[in-house]
């Protein structure tokens, strides 16, 4: 059994007014078995929590419990546990062979045989039998980060800790790896805390994600969760891609309401600063005009007594039809919040449709990824399928179904709905 606590666990580096509070109060526990991804941007101090677990960094206060037992005070090689680095840091004058063997010799007594015989064992598991005799320097990235994992493995550890351990790696090699360490992990079942800062990494690996902003955690969920359901603002930003469209509003009786200026007359196509030729913004004559979404009743009774939220919805979720095209013949999810008795896109207060233009197209391949300016709001980026014809300039009626926004509270960020 490995399971892994950390109770208020926090770092500062340095004293005084230029001291850093690298990491602020962390509380994770982590059940044994379990793969845990730690993401987050950088500085937000993922190495230096994974440091401290592995006692290559003090801790300032908090405690980590290895099974139960405290570890802050024992040195990195009494805590069995094996980490993996973003650098391999393997040794160049020794074999593979030699490199994996060296944990075993520095950490345990065992006899010479059963040493070889693990070290055999786990470069088949890895495979890299026929590299066992080659130094480092003769193999390609993708062999060193097998030779590093190989050398955790070998030392059957409570817990591998692995920092960025694909970064170096090509793109598709690195998404081979992904999913073949994932395999690894969960036939060793050893408990694994893994950093990135590649949310795809963190939403594939992970039975659970731990995301972390400026030392403080900011969620611990498995990834399906932090995707429905992000406890804040940052978590729902941080998570999915093309990134969740954010609203920023005043709250008005039970309605989120926001003003935009917008240019008069259908050329707000060309007003985006997206780069269109020269520079017509500047004397276009613009209005102000409002966005309206009202609330169902039990977000509106969340953000009653709030001045202020944000309206929150994912590319994904947004629903973008031809103006022209009434019917729900080019497929897509149905806008409606069930309560409507008009159907997609009909009765707008009940499905909150906005008549839009769409101002830009990027092309994925699979889907679309297309700018919709609302006539009566802000500009959004929608994700269509790639199969249908959609062009710049083309009228759209976007839905925002009631079921499928995010609202947080405008103060704290925190997710109400
Ligand atoms: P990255 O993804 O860029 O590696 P990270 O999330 O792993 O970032 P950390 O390396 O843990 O972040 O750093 C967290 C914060 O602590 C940063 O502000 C960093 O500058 C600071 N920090 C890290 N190590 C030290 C140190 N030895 N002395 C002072 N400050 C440090």
């Amino acid at each position: 059994m490995a399971r892994l606590e950390l109770d208020s666990v926090t770092k500062r580096f340095g004293e005084g007014d230029g001291s850093v509070l690298a990491v602020d109060d962390v509380n994770v526990d982590i059940a044994d078995g379990e793969f845990l991804v730690l993401v987050g941007p950088s500085g937000c101090g993922k190495s230096t929590t994974l440091r401290m677990i592995a006692g290559l960094e003090s801790i300032t206060s908090g405690e980590i419990r290895l099974d139960g037992q405290r570890i802050n005070e024992q040195a990195p090689a009494e805590r069995d546990i094996a980490m993996v680095f973003q650098s391999y840091a393997l040794y160049p004058h020794m074999t593979v062979r030699e490199n994996m063997r060296f944990g075993l010799e520095e950490s345990t007594d065992m006899p010479a045989d059963e040493r070889n015989a693990r070290v055999e064992e786990t470069a088949a598991m890895l495979d890299i039998t026929e590299l066992l005799d080659r130094k480092p320097g003769a193999l390609s990235g993708g062999q060193q980060q097998r030779v590093a994992l190989g050398r955790a493995i070998v030392r059957e550890p409570k817990a591998f800790l692995m920092d960025e351990p694909l970064s170096n790696l090509d793109a598709k090699l690195r998404s081979q790896m992904r999913t073949e360490l994932q395999q690894l992990q969960a036939d060793l079942d050893t408990t694994t805390v893994y950093v990135t800062h590649d949310q795809t990494e963190a939403m594939t690996m992970g039975d659970r994600i731990a995301i972390l902003d400026a030392g403080e955690l900011q969620q611990v969920a498995t990834p399906l969760e932090a995707y429905h359901r992000p406890a804040n603002r940052f978590v729902a930003s941080f998570v999915g891609e093309p990134s969740m469209n954010f609203v920023d509003c005043g709250v008005d009786d039970g309605t989120l309401v926001a003003e935009f200026d917008v240019p008069v007359d259908g050329t707000r196509t060309a007003d985006l600063g997206l780069g269109t030729e020269g520079n017509v913004a500047d004397d276009r004559e613009v209005e102000t005009v409002q966005f309206r979404y009202p609330l169902g009743a039990d977000v509106a009774g969340a953000v009653a007594g709030s001045a202020e939220a944000t309206l929150g919805v994912r590319p994904e979720d947004l629903v973008v039809r031809p103006t022209d095209d009434g019917s729900s013949e080019h497929g897509g999810t149905a806008v409606g919040d069930g309560t409507g008795t008009t159907g997609p896109l009909g009765d707008t207060a009940v499905d909150h449709v906005f008549d839009a233009t769409v101002s830009v197209v990027e092309p994925m391949g699979d889907e679309n990824v297309v700018h919709v300016a609302l006539d009566d709001g802000p500009e959004l980026i929608a994700t269509v399928d790639g199969l249908r014809r959609i062009e710049s300039g083309t009228r759209v009626r976007v839905g925002l179904p009631e079921n499928a926004i995010h609202v947080f509270d405008g103060d704290s960020g925190e997710a109400v709905h």
